[in-house]
């Protein structure tokens, strides 16, 4: 299952990493979707840090989520504010984790 379009509609659950992050949060199992423009529902990541590699201005970090159902590694958007709007990371993430949503 992709990521929410609608995730904005989602209760904001705190910040991490000055990113916001929404949706239901209750770790190590429930992780939310981290950060607006560039947004990761990290529920979904998988950890191959395909978005690292693809992303031309680094906006993404990979971070331990040791306890987490679907992998031990997720995509933080640490730098979203650097996000240029490529698409490169929404194209290529095989589990459609990712939302890119121009201001
Ligand atoms: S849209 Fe492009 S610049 Fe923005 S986070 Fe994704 S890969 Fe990086």
């Amino acid at each position: 299952m992709p990521i929410d379009p609608d995730f904005m509609k989602k209760p904001k659950a705190g910040t991490h990493n000055d990113h916001d992050v929404r949706g239901e949060v209750d770790p190590p199992e429930k992780l939310g979707v981290h950060g607006t423009q560039v947004a990761v529902d990290q529920d979904i990541c998988n950890g191959d840090a395909i978005c690292v590699s693809v992303c031309p201005v680094s906006v993404f970090e990979m971070i331990d989520t040791p306890g987490h159902p679907v992998s031990g590694q997720k995509s933080d958007p640490i730098n979203e504010s650097e996000c240029i709007f490529c698409g490169a990371c929404e194209v290529n993430c095989p589990t459609q984790a990712i939302k890119i949503t121009e201001p």
